[in-house]
């Protein structure tokens, strides 16, 4: 059947990583009525779905269902899936040209953002994306070690993954023992002798980067009386001027509930979860033998911008807070991939609309494309990912119809698999994900939790040898 664009079979796509953005792109891509569209997905890691496995809280295993939804997009018959396989070391753009109309490169943000402040390299300071990816089992950092003997613990930055932080700091082993958590960090957090959490921001409670439902849950916290400053939560004139504008209901809610939280008496938990405002680290001081000791704070005044929005400015007023541990939570950062554009200061492909665009001359790149964290930077919810495939999808469908693609040598699927397993004998299809997943299950329906997960590659592919 001949196609739109002149092609004889299916458009043929690569889609570079697993998680939300790439099957979101997959099942947009699969779903269209106009032309018939093949899939492969590659993923340096045997396991799919990204961010979804190795980014939501373990305690958030709701969210975590939105993996029925990748199942089956993996189920459609023009769909593949080849796990273990690394883009830039099994495979590289060159190969990919070679067997794809299109490549579309959903490989999100895989590093931190830096705070550039003496002292961050301290022992016992950490990005916590590290600790994220550490509790929830992510290969690369299962053998990652925290010092959770230590009592007091900043987290920098007031975004979900702060809170996520500060929560799984707080949860009790038991809450913990009914999550998908690694065994390991189960242990360790099960055995932790953290008891005082602080989660620093350095704007106001208006200007807070996360969701009201997320700090609702840290007032509700079975082991953790939460504290806030009355004078840090109450509101300078320029946010109080935003708040009575009434523009975002939500930015009310979340004062009205830390307000909330200024007022109330502590219950006396066992840990207290104390959220701070307008207080910028400037220095993460250290003992003598190299590791963290406290934080030199500054407190913060705001102004507004040119823009409007209210950004910190440093006052005289300084303070030192001990803490023996840090998790700097200021953000995730795309990492640039090779033979392709990198926008370093944003930490993202340059594109438009997801077409990858040349930083030289900013044309598009015939036939490749970008969705997700990578094309727009680390923001938003799982969910923002489906709308923003969407449009990298509209971009590919249309130059699918205009012809503008790229000419691969062959469009016989069986080629790229061989190449493949010359590369990476040991790549996982998606009926060997489904089989470690069913052992994950089994083994955490033995120990009534959601799953027991496999954290190395290595247990993974002997698993696989085990049944073939
Ligand atoms: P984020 O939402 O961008 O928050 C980053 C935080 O770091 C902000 O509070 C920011 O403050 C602060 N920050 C940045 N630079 C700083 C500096 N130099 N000093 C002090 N503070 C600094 O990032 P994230 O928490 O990593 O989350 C990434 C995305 O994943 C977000 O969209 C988040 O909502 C999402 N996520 C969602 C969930 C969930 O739905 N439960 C869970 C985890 C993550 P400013 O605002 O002042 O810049």
């Amino acid at each position: 059947m001949k196609q739109e664009g002149g092609l004889a079979g299916p458009l043929r796509v690569a889609i570079v990583g697993s998680g939300p953005a790439g099957f979101y792109a997959a099942e947009h891509l699969l779903k269209q009525k106009s032309l018939s569209v093949s899939v492969d997905m590659f993923d340096r890691l045997p396991t799919p779905f990204g961010l979804v496995r190795f980014g939501v809280a373990p305690d958030h295993q709701k969210i975590k269902k939105v993996t029925r939804v990748f199942d089956r997009v993996a189920s459609n018959e023009q769909f593949r899936f080849f796990g273990n396989v690394e883009f830039g070391s099994h495979i590289n753009l060159a190969d990919l040209r070679r067997y794809y109309h299109q490549i579309c490169f959903a490989t999100g943000a895989q590093s931190d953002r830096r705070l550039g402040i003496p002292g961050e390299d301290l022992a016992r300071s950490h990005p916590a994306t590290e600790f994220v990816a550490w509790y929830n089992g992510h290969p690369d950092f299962c053998d990652a070690r925290f010092d959770l003997s230590v009592e007091r613990v900043a987290v920098i930055g007031v975004g979900n993954v702060a809170v996520d932080v500060a929560r799984m700091l707080c949860r009790t082993k038991d809450e913990l023992s009914k999550t998908d958590i690694a065994d390991y960090a189960l242990e360790a957090l099960g055995e932790s002798r953290v008891r005082q959490v602080f989660i620093l921001g350095r704007r106001g409670p208006a200007q807070a980067a996360f969701t009201n439902a997320e700090i609702k849950e840290l007032g509700e916290l079975p082991g953790a009386d939460i504290v806030v400053i009355p004078g840090e939560v109450a509101l300078d004139r320029l946010s109080q001027r935003e708040v009575d504008a009434g523009e975002d209901a939500a930015i009310s809610r979340k004062v009205a509930i830390l307000q909330e939280y200024a007022g109330a008496a502590r219950r006396g938990e066992e840990r207290t979860l104390t959220v701070r405002f307008l207080v910028s680290p400037v220095e993460l001081l250290g003992d003598d033998r190299g590791g963290v000791a406290g934080i030199r704070l500054v407190q913060n005044e705001l102004y507004q911008t040119a823009d409007g929005s209210l950004r910190p400015r440093p006052t005289d007023q300084f303070e030192d807070m001990s803490v023996d541990l840090v998790f700097r939570s200021v953000g995730y950062r795309g990492v640039s991939l090779p033979d392709l554009p990198f926008d370093e200061t944003r930490g993202i492909i340059p594109n438009d609309a997801g077409r990858i665009v040349s930083s030289d001359t900013g044309e598009s790149e015939c036939g490749l494309y970008v969705a997700g964290w990578i094309k727009r930077g680390p923001t938003g919810v799982i969910g923002t990912n489906k709308p923003d495939a969407a449009e990298t999808v509209t971009a590919m469908v249309e130059d699918a119809a205009s012809g503008i693609l790229l000419e691969p040598d062959s469009t016989d699927p069986n080629q790229i698999e061989k190449l493949v397993v010359e590369r990476q004998r040991g790549f996982v299809s998606y009926d060997d994900w489904r089989r470690i997943d069913e052992v994950e299950m089994q083994r955490g329906t033995q120990m009534n939790r959601p799953r027991v997960k496999f954290t190395s590659t290595a247990d993974m592919m002997s698993e696989l040898r085990r049944v073939l």
